[in-house]
């Protein structure tokens, strides 16, 4: 039964309160000043610019290592120093190659590595900052509230509905069903991180893919206390090799935060072979490698946390502008993969959208063509610098560490080229190896269960997430046809999401004999690593209920 929505009418919509999202909305505010002050009438105002966050509060769904480069948040909040809440400069950094037992300091530390001038910051707590000041200016920003579906029109976009609330797991109304909003808007900027369901959807339905798909990696990551003495605040250490093979695209991170917490992560490029290959294991086992342990030992884990990364830079870029419409940020693919760095750019490409919308407002014009003012700011600007020189980084290593350090390093003396240029690449999953076997389940009992102290399971680290979902409702990971689960990918690869979700989502259970795939969707911390990874691409994450999913808090 077709439902009777209420109608918003809004000038700029974003979706997604991340620092891409945020510095948008920010920006905006900012010019809308200016034109008041310089006694031009503004071409918008604040009050009709609308941002929209499906996290239960601001920052909630923020996970990041994070050294931010405060190149760009410099250019947007002058003296960001004086309020911003950055946890400590970094004061020292190094990068080591591990063995299951040793540690190897490299001599220098790679450029890309150097942190020297940056901050390791909770992005949980800078987004929760930056909120504030976009609220401070006037902006409508809707916590709890998902873009659940974009309205097209014409050859473009028109804004977006909100989810449906209150409805109950067989997709029924219950008592307190609110439908959701039709959010119309002269300009919808899609600001929604990795993989976002939007914009997934958009690039699909519009052809707008780069010239390569994108490419993407899982980050995983603990929050831990540690005894006082155990690391110096502000020292920042990155790792090659140990526990992943050297045809594993990854590394580890550890950061040392004020008041003795400790930052450690591990990503890893979902375009491995092994099906079977477990990625949150395999962060568990870096925690026991010596070089980490001891810093760990004594110490309590305080939370967890995982997330995708676009991995795929310059070349993975979408057409990022189409009627009514623009994609920002890590959306964008706007991520520096040499550096793990993505929060200065998507802050950048915030600010530079806001430029390119208040133009085509104060222009009338909203059409693609006004639009694209956007893609040109982006290259005329220190991004598409900065991208350019690494466009061809990720891909190199596609057939491994060694290779990919080889063009890693001809990259640097010939300004980004490398070996080939430009060096293509495919969708991650389909490097899965097929193991073409009986179709029957792998026994979970045997799986990694962690000591309880310094390496857990998979549900107890979802429990640190702070991850919260309301149980009766649709599930949000929609898996078009389960049959394929319960036959062929048994068969075939083994049922994957059983190891790369790090969040114990998918189970594989025997039902009167027979397998069939359960979805523990209340777990779900929201990476979207499924949605990237199922070699048979039949898993579409959408938003869930609003409010629901991790609380990153201090991430
Ligand atoms: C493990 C890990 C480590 C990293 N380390 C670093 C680092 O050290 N330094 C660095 O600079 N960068 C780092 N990054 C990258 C950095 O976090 C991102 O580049 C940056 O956060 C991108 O900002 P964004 O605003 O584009 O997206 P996000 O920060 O992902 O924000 C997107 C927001 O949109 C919301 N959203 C999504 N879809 C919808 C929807 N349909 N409706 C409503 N809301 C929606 C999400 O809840 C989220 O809040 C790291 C990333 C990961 C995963």
């Amino acid at each position: 039964m077709p439902v009777e929505r209420e109608k918003l009418e809004a000038d700029v919509l974003i979706v997604g309160a991340g620092p891409a999202g945020l510095a948008c909305a920010l920006r905006l505010s900012q010019l809308i000043e200016q034109n008041s002050a310089g006694g031009n009438p503004p071409a918008i105002s604040a009050e009709n610019i609308y941002v929209l966050e499906k996290a239960r509060e601001l920052g909630a769904h923020q996970l990041s290592g994070a050294i931010m480069d405060p190149c760009a948040l410099r250019e947007l909040v002058q003296d960001f120093e004086k309020t911003a809440p950055l946890d400590t400069p970094v004061t020292g950094d190094a990068a080591y190659f591990l063995s299951e037992t040793g540690s190897w300091k490299l001599p220098i530390t790679p450029p890309p590595l150097q942190n020297h001038g940056n901050y390791v910051v909770s992005l949980n707590r800078l987004t929760k900052w930056l909120g504030g000041l976009v609220e401070k200016a006037g902006v409508n920003v809707f916590t709890q509230f998902a873009g659940a579906s974009l309205i097209y029109e014409g050859k473009g976009i028109a804004g977006v509905i909100t989810e449906d609330k209150g409805v109950d797991k067989n997709g029924k109304p219950k008592d307190n069903f609110t439908p959701g909003y039709e959010l119309r808007s002269k300009i919808t900027v899609l600001a929604e991180g990795p993989r976002g369901s939007l914009t997934k959807n958009l690039v699909n339905q519009l052809h707008l893919d780069g010239l390569n798909p994108q490419v993407y990696g899982i980050g995983i990551k603990e929050l831990w206390d540690v005894q006082p003495g155990k690391i110096e605040t502000g020292y920042v250490a990155h790792t090659l090799g140990w526990p992943l093979d050297s045809h594993k695209y990854g590394g580890g991170w550890i950061y040392g935060l004020s008041d003795n917490r400790v930052s450690l992560g591990m990503v890893v490029g979902l375009e491995y072979k092994d099906s079977l290959f477990d990625p949150h294991e395999a962060f568990q086992k870096f925690k026991t490698h010596p070089f980490v342990r001891k810093i760990l030992e004594g110490g309590k884990l305080v939370r967890y946390g995982a997330k995708t990364v676009p991995y795929g830079g310059w070349h993975s870029m979408p057409q990022s502008y189409v009627d009514g419409g623009l994609i920002i940020g890590d959306s964008a693919s706007l991520l520096n993969s040499q550096r793990l760095k993505g929060i200065h750019t998507a802050i950048k490409s915030g600010m530079l959208a806001a430029e390119a919308i208040y133009e085509a407002l104060a222009a009338g014009n909203t059409s693609a063509n006004a639009l694209s003012a956007y893609q040109k700011k982006l290259e005329a600007s220190w991004i598409r610098k900065e991208l350019w020189e690494v466009r061809n980084f990720h891909q190199g290593f596609h057939d491994g560490l060694w290779p990919g350090l080889f063009n890693a390093g001809l990259q640097f003396v010939s300004g980004g080229r490398g070996l080939t240029d430009p060096a293509r690449c495919r969708p991650g999953y389909q490097d899965f190896r097929r193991l073409d076997r009986p179709r029957e389940l792998v026994d979970q009992s045997t799986r990694f269960k962690g000591d309880g102290t310094l390496t857990f399971n998979r549900l107890t680290d979802v429990y640190h997430s702070g991850t919260r979902h309301e149980e009766d409702q649709p599930c949000h990971l929609v898996v078009s046809d389960p049959s394929i689960c319960a036959d062929r990918c048994v068969r075939e690869y083994g049922n994957p999401c059983q190891y790369y979700c790090p969040a114990a989502v998918y189970e594989m259970v025997l039902e009167t004999g027979q397998p069939k795939l359960k979805i523990n969707a209340s777990n779900c911390v929201h990476c979207k690593t499924c949605d990237i990874a199922d070699p048979y691409q039949i898993v579409n994450w959408v938003p869930p209920e609003g409010g629901g999913g991790p609380n990153y808090e201090g991430m």
